[in-house]
């Protein structure tokens, strides 16, 4: 299974809509999108717009701590307007004035690693979970997924049982061991599966988050280490890589023996069709459209 992964935190309407288009277009089922009903009313339109039947939508909401639910702040006094932030904005989320376009910001930190005044800050943009869950698994989402990289235990269990009183067809957990070793990462995966069904649960091995900006192996090699650490533990749960993904995913995780069940891909599927995504004339414009078309086809090829 190929997952389209738009981002947790990607508001953005319209780029979702192409995204998805052109995913769908090339034969993506599989798409997780960030829990906003103007997101969702997006998506819907463009698998529609595609002609493509059966998809499968997941909702991605996160803990407090989580870079996921995170966008980024610019503080002007400090800022010498160097651009380094707007050069590597993965998203084009920063203006070439230097400002942020919230809705576009994923959270990924990009901008505040390459700053060189620390001008860059991160603030939490969190959504009413008791609210929008309901809503979604309401309109046809059939996962809902929870970024759980953060120390707010209160707030994991809290959303946490949300997401199981909605009751979707599958809840997903995504984690990462940035903060957390081992050990802790594996004894809050049991703890949250403890009263589910066996297998209506997937576990998100996130390598290092949103970091898939190349096709190498070792930018999605740590998403493998974290699936084996998942399957050695033998859970009952579906096992799907993430975190620095790309076309290399698949095979380095059949190298190492990995009996994924899919491969969520944001960064790297963003980024090989972002020139043709960003093109303004991207609704009229077929050629455009068939040569993103043919990219995306090759990489979720790829995962299979
Ligand atoms: S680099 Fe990442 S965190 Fe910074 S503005 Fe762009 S998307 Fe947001
Ligand atoms: S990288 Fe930092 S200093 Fe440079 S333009 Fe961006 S916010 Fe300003």
């Amino acid at each position: 299974m190929f997952k389209l992964v738009c981002g947790a935190g990607n508001e953005d309407s319209e780029s979702v809509k192409r995204l998805v288009y052109i995913y769908a277009k090339a034969g993506c089922t599989y798409f997780d999108i960030s829990a906003r009903k103007e997101i969702l009313l997006s998506a819907k339109s463009a698998v529609k717009e595609a002609g493509v039947e059966n998809c499968h939508f997941c909702v991605s909401v996160g803990i407090k701590g989580d870079p996921h639910i995170t966008k980024a702040n610019i503080r002007d006094s400090v800022c010498i307007k160097c651009g380094n932030c707007y050069r590597n904005c993965p998203n084009d989320a920063i203006f070439s004035s230097i400002i942020i376009n919230e809705k576009r910001c994923i959270g990924c930190g990009t901008c505040a690693k390459k700053c060189p005044t620390g001008a860059i800050t991160m603030y939490e943009k969190d959504v009413n979970v008791k609210e929008i869950l309901p809503y979604m698994v309401a309109n046809g989402v059939e996962i809902l997924e929870l970024h759980i990289m953060g120390h707010d235990k209160k707030d994991l269990d809290y959303k946490w049982n949300i997401i199981n009183e909605c009751n979707p067809r599958l809840a997903s957990i995504c984690i990462d061991r940035e903060y957390f070793g081992n050990k802790e990462v594996l004894e809050r995966i049991r703890g949250m599966i403890a009263h589910r069904k066996p297998y209506t649960t997937i576990v998100q091995a996130d390598g290092i988050p949103m970091s898939g900006a190349d096709d190498s192996y070792k930018t999605t090699l740590q998403s493998v280490a974290m699936a084996e650490i998942i399957q050695n533990a033998n859970l009952p749960v579906h096992i799907v890589l993430s975190g620095g993904t790309n076309s290399k995913t698949a095979e380095l995780a059949r190298l190492c023996g990995i009996n994924y069940w899919g491969i969520a891909i944001g960064s790297w599927a963003r980024k090989i069709i972002k020139p043709y995504i960003t093109s303004p004339d991207f609704w009229e414009n077929k050629t455009t459209q068939q040569n993103a078309i043919e990219i995306a086809k090759k990489l979720i090829q790829s995962t299979i």
